[in-house]
């Protein structure tokens, strides 16, 4: 997927994550809203820096990456949300290309999905749209039924 999919999913599902821990039009809202969208935007924006440092797709689009992101907060205390923006990176390049990700970098070997448009196709849009609405969707059953994940994960 492109940049601009990238943002633009991050900043929905960022801000929809604020909404859902912070239900309601009022300031503790809009902060929450603010808090979990700009993390959310970094860490989406986070895979790609391995175009220019390292090999694209494989350096910083893997599982061992991800797992730093979700222990950096635990043993220093801040970048909290971030590693909601490297997932959802994951989830639209294994949607928005036909090529893989090597998930067990530096095991070389790309995994790939069966379904999935190019970067370029029209379609790339209403796939960034569909897996957007699909996460805000699980977040808010999460936030529903089981408030002790949403916790864990620091929502
Ligand atoms: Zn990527």
């Amino acid at each position: 997927m492109n940049r601009r999919d990238h943002v633009l999913n991050a900043l929905a599902l960022g801000a929809g994550l604020g909404y859902l821990a912070q239900p309601g039009w009022d300031a503790g809202t809009a902060r929450a809203v603010v808090e979990l969208a700009v993390p959310v935007v970094l860490g989406a924006l986070f895979p790609d820096v391995d175009t220019a440092f390292g090999t694209h797709r494989k350096t910083l689009h893997n599982l061992p990456v991800l797992g730093l992101f979700l222990a950096y907060p635990l043993y220093f205390g801040n970048l909290r949300y971030v590693w909601i923006g490297v997932a959802t990176h994951y989830v639209l390049d294994l949607l928005g290309t036909k090529r893989g990700l090597a998930l067990l970098y530096p095991y070389e070997r790309e995994f790939s999905l069966p379904v999935g448009v190019g970067v370029d196709s029209r379609l790339a849009g209403v796939v960034t749209l569909a897996v957007t609405a699909v996460e805000l969707a699980a977040a808010a059953v999460v936030f529903a039924d089981a408030p002790e994940l949403a916790a864990l994960a620091g929502l």
